[in-house]
This record gives C-alpha cells, sequence and structure tokens, in this order.
C-alpha cells in the first residue's frame, strides 16, 4: 500500500470486474495515515488515467473505489466488523449466516479480500497460473510476506516462496538474532499463531500444511523472535493486555477472560503468582476457545496456553523469586 499502491488497486479492479461489481472500498486502518494518502492519490491518478471511474477504457464498465480510514481498531480486521464500520457503525463482528458472500456490505454480496490476496491477482493475470504456482508447495502455492520484529538485526518485511524454512528467514533475510543472542522462542504467523515455536522448529518450513503439522499455524506470517533474555511471562502479559484492549466487548468470554488473564500474569511479574494460577488461566483460556463470538477471543489465549507450556519453568521462577527474574 505504501510503496506499489497500483498492485492492490489493480488487482481489486480485477476482481471487481470478474464479479460485476461497480463498487469497491479499501478500508485503511486509522493509523497508518501514510499508507492512506498513498492509496488515495494512487486513486487519483488512476482516475485520471481513466482506469477508475465512468466507462473504463471505453469498455462501458463502470467502477468507483473508495478508500475508507478506520479509526485504529484491531477488531475491524475481521471481515464483518470492517463491514460494520465502513456502513458508519461501531466496529463489531456480526452474527453468521448471513455471510458477506451474500449479505455483505448493505447487505449486498460482497467479496472480502486481504491486501496480500489482492495484490498477487496482476502478477498471476500478466504470467499466468502456473507461473504462479512454481512458487512454493503444492498445498501453498505462491509467495508470502513475512513480516520479521522483535529481536532480529533487520527487521522487515520479506516475500519469499511458501515453504522457506523460517532459519532462512531469522538467520538469513533478518540476519539473526540481535546481539549474536541465542533464540529463545519465535511466533511463526503472529502473537495469535496457536503455539509458540522454539529453537527445535527453526527448521520448519513456512507454510500452511508444515507449521499446522509442527503444532501451529502460519497465520499472518507475523514472525516475532524472543531471544534468550526476554521474560516469556511479560511477553505473555504484554499480548495479553493488547488483546484485553481491542477485545470490542460484544461477548462475555473473551470481555472478561483476556481481562482475567491479565489479572494473573501481573501477579507473576508483580510477584504474587501461585502455582496453581497456571491451571487457573489455562482454564480460563479453555473457556474462551470455542466459546467466543469472533476469532479474536480464540486467538487471544495464545500467548497464555503457549507459554505455560513452552516455558511453565519461568511462571515457577518468578513464583519462586516473589517477581521477575529477567532484565526484560
Ligand atoms: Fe468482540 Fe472478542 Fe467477542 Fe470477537 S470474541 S466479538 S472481539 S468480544
Amino acid at each position: 500500500m505504501e510503496r506499489d499502491p497500483h498492485q492492490l488497486i489493480e488487482g481489486m479492479a480485477v476482481g471487481a470486474y470478474a464479479i460485476g461489481s461497480t463498487e469497491m472500498y479499501i478500508f485503511c486502518r486509522g493509523e497508518f495515515a501514510y499508507a492512506a494518502r498513498q492509496l488515495e492519490r494512487a486513486a487519483a491518478e488512476a482516475y485520471e488515467a481513466g482506469i477508475l471511474g465512468k466507462n473504463i477504457m471505453g469498455s462501458g464498465y463502470d467502477l468507483d473505489l473508495i478508500i475508507h480510514r478506520g479509526a485504529g481498531a484491531y477488531i475491524c480486521g475481521e471481515e464483518t466488523a470492517l463491514l460494520e464500520a465502513i456502513e458508519g457503525r461501531r466496529g463489531q463482528p456480526r452474527l453468521r449466516p448471513p455471510f458477506p458472500a451474500t449479505h455483505g456490505l448493505f447487505s449486498k454480496p460482497t467479496v472480502v479480500n486481504n491486501v496480500e490476496t489482492f495484490a498477487c491477482v496482476p502478477h498471476i493475470i500478466t504470467n499466468g497460473a502456473d507461473w504462479f504456482k512454481g512458487f512454493g508447495t503444492e498445498k501453498s502455492p505462491g509467495t508470502k510476506m513475512f513480516c520479521l520484529s522483535g529481536d532480529v538485526e533487520r527487521p522487515g518485511n520479506y516475500e519469499v516462496p511458501f515453504g522457506t524454512p523460517a532459519r532462512d528467514l531469522i538467520e538469513g533475510f533478518a540476519g539473526g538474532v540481535k546481539g549474536g543472542k541465542k533464540l529463545k522462542a519465535f511466533t511463526p504467523g503472529g502473537a495469535s499463531s496457536t503455539q509458540f515455536f522454539g529453537p527445535d522448529k527453526l527448521d520448519t518450513n513456512m507454510d500452511w500444511e508444515s507449521v499446522m503439522a509442527a503444532g501451529s499455524l502460519l497465520g499472518t506470517g507475523a514472525i516475532i523472535v524472543f531471544a534468550e533474555d526476554v521474560c516469556m511471562v511479560r511477553a505473555a502479559l504484554r499480548y495479553t493486555r493488547f488483546y484485553a484492549h481491542e477485545s470490542c466487548g460484544k461477548c462475555t468470554p473473551c470481555r472478561e477472560g483476556t481481562y482475567w488473564m491479565v489479572n494473573t500474569l501481573e501477579r507473576f511479574e508483580n510477584g504474587q503468582g501461585r502455582e496453581e494460577d497456571i491451571a487457573i488461566m489455562n482454564d480460563v483460556a479453555g473457556n474462551i476457545i470455542g466459546r467466543s463470538f469472533c476469532a479474536l477471543g480464540d486467538f487471544s489465549i495464545a500467548p497464555v496456553t503457549s507459554t505455560t507450556k513452552l516455558f511453565a519453568d519461568e511462571y515457577r521462577q518468578h513464583i519462586a523469586k516473589g517477581g521477575c527474574p529477567f532484565d526484560r
């Protein structure tokens, strides 16, 4: 969106033409002001060039693009909350069915896709599906944008074929763990990866099927790297605080459950954690997953369930020391 906004607009225009739509929307999170400005500029260029608007290139086909800036709610990444927000309401998920494909924006049939998907379309149309399938694996064809962040020398976005090993991304593209430290853990698909990975999973191929076989989810492809000196209890607390803050509050398991997980994690950090709190947090997590209205609730438990499974010894160190034994 920031560096090649026309790629996205072109992909969406192809998609709109394919389904016979005359309107398309880009929902851009409010914080991403630069991306929104770039998109607005690109849209103006496309209108001026006759690629958008009335009677596109003399084809008789009309297509308009509306760029809608959100107000900064993470939940608006959920497709029905996104539709609510565009319609001018509070961004909260809708009950499904009906699904957006039949009753979407303003109750019209709507295709909702992410930016990464649409950005692939111009290249597939230009080079053909077989060319695209030449990258990646049989079940995960094409390329994926991985976002490397955390304790790495060169954080950033790297587009690589599906199936590239996590080691190549972390140690190769991102230059390894910052300061030459050892790797403690990484998320294969963002904070909501159902299971964080330890160094033993560095050779996992980063495609949908391999990450799932290794016990987690590829999710957004956000690889967050933790060095050996990071406190995983504090990391879990920060993530869970984020989910508690971003919970839209519509359903009780997510709204209350994230709050109680934060409270309990804070107790560990403040030196009041108890052995039974590990089981209590997992019990709360078990009452969120599968009982929440949307995926945010289900995913919000990952930091707790992952770290209590992989790093239970760190929770016990907090209990024994009466506080956090780590500097960061
Ligand atoms: Fe809102 Fe969380 Fe329920 Fe989703 S799971 S509807 S974010 S309260």
